[in-house]
């Protein structure tokens, strides 16, 4: 490190003082989220590869959002809620010595009102035995196609051969299949974050509830969370492993890739630089515009990644007096009643208010189509809990009119793009094949959930899979 320090200073004739550290590795990663930390552990350890990991929020672990309530001391975690026991989840974390167990499951009691005016929905979801068997129709219906896109779609099938069920707005493929009593569901755990889940097409729903997910439903797949019920503590193991490694609250500011290596230039929150020069360069972070920025992407880079649309996820925590303890409000479109499955929430939506158990908090997510700012999304959460009280529908605690003015925001965080997607007209043009023809491209490759889904324990199967290619 000082060595190319020293020689850099003395090919420009000024002293190493004035320069930027300079940190040589086999392999820089861009991201310490689910994909690239665990790809960090894999290089250094498995690999034996020296690594950088880039990151610029101030901890890994991305999505993971562990909340501590100073009021009570319990934790609450309202990003990622679970881990399902896919591929090396369980290796991984037995691996990082973070024991885990199944969570139970609070059950609260359901409300339904359609946000858009606050009044009650008469809705009714499905009776339990017959949700059952169309999940298991579901899972009939999309085994055979989950080698295609799990853990990624390194078998994604020729152009002229994808399977059509794939392509289909998945409200006609619930149709097809009879599997509406599965809808509400797969909206209410994950669907949602795709956005306009019925129009959606059925590959990018598989990806946010895939026959994994479905496996764990219907008792046949594990989920689980470390024992400490604190997601983070995943995330702090790695960080602790990896040590000096990891650049926190660091962003890369310019870079020169080429495929015989890199230089990177960097930047922490406080303004210290450090240039890093790698062999190898790994991106874990959502590909689109505004992140791709400092890379200097070329036309067949941008050509692809250009294409990609997505959906935006926020999630919070409030508190309000008029949130029904051991209740959840669910917001649901006065058509869904009384049983009109397909009718969902339309982007931009509040998902809906969940008691989070032994406090006054309530976890809330917000969903957009495309880009939302944090400020709108609470503004739109203030305003449906407004309507709701407006309606009758929650009691109006206070004469205040301007009631929901005092909703607390105790946490927040916009978790930005994701479920990125292309159309059928673009897949069925080889959109995928384009996209993995970035693999290597440039000594650049690819993960996160846009090369696969937006789930951590599939993301490090897909990583098992991307690292010996990187390596070969
Ligand atoms: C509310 C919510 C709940 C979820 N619940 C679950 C769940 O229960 N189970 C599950 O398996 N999955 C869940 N997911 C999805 C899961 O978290 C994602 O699929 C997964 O984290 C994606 O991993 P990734 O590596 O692609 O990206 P991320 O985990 O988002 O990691 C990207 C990382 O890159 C960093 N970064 C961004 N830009 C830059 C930059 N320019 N330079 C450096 N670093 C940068 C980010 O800070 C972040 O740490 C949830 C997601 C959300 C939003």
């Amino acid at each position: 490190m000082r060595v190319a320090s020293g020689f850099l200073a003395s090919a420009v004739g000024v002293t190493a003082a004035w320069l930027p550290e300079v940190i040589t590795r086999d392999v820089a990663i861009i991201g310490g989220g689910a994909s690239g930390a665990y790809a960090a552990v894999k290089l250094k350890e498995d690999f034996n590869k020296t690594i950088v990991l880039v990151e610029k929020a101030n901890r890994l672990g991305g999505h993971i959002n562990t909340y501590e309530d100073s009021k009570t001391g319990n934790w609450y975690d309202f990003g990622v809620q679970t881990w399902n026991d896919y591929g090396p989840a369980t290796a991984f974390f037995e691996r990082m010595g973070v024991p885990v167990s199944t969570p139970g499951r609070a059950v609260l009691v359901s409300r339904y009102a359609d946000f858009t005016t606050g009044a009650t929905v008469n809705f009714m979801p499905p009776a339990n035995a017959d949700r059952v068997a169309a999940l298991s129709r579901f899972l009939n219906a999309t085994a055979p196609y989950e080698q295609y896109f799990l853990p990624g779609y390194w078998n994604w099938p020729a152009r002229d051969s994808i399977p059509e069920d794939l392509l289909l707005p998945f409200s006609d493929f619930v149709d097809k299949y009879d599997i509406r009593d599965a809808v509400h569901q797969v909206f209410q755990v994950t669907g949602m974050g795709v956005g306009d889940m019925s129009e959606a097409l059925t590959l990018y729903v598989l990806g946010a509830f895939g026959p994994p997910m479905m496996r764990a439903f219907l008792g046949q797949g594990a989920s689980f969370t470390p024992d400490t019920r604190r997601n983070i503590a995943l995330y702090e193991a790695i960080q602790a492993r990896l040590g000096a490694d990891v650049l926190l609250s660091t962003v890369v500011t310019a870079s020169v890739r080429t495929s015989l290596g890199h230089v990177l230039y960097t930047k922490t929150a406080d303004g210290k630089a450090r240039i890093i020069v790698a062999r190898k360069l790994l991106m874990a972070i959502e590909p689109i515009a505004a992140n791709m920025a400092p890379f200097s992407l070329d036309l067949t880079e941008q050509s692809v990644l250009s294409r990609f649309k997505f959906s935006t996820v926020q999630a919070g925590l409030v508190a309000h007096p008029s949130l029904p303890i051991n209740g959840t409000v669910i917001n649901t479109p006065a058509a869904s009643a009384p049983n009109n499955y397909l009718a969902l929430p339309k982007p931009d939506f509040v998902v809906r208010f969940d008691y989070m158990g032994g406090s006054d908090l309530f976890r809330v997510m917000v969903v957009g189509a495309g880009a939302v700012t944090a400020e709108r999304a609470r503004d739109m959460v203030r305003q449906d809990l407004a309507r709701l009280m407006g309606a009758g529908t929650l009691p109006a605690v206070t004469a205040n009119p301007a009631a929901a003015a005092e909703l607390e925001f105790r946490a927040w965080v916009n978790h930005g793009a994701m479920h990125m997607h292309a159309s059928a007209d673009e897949l069925r043009e080889g959109f995928i094949q384009k996209l993995y023809a970035l693999q290597g491209r440039r000594g650049t490759w690819w993960t996160g959930g846009a090369f696969s889904v937006q789930f951590q324990s599939i993301l490090w199967a897909y990583d098992d899979v991307l690292l010996p290619k990187m390596l070969a």
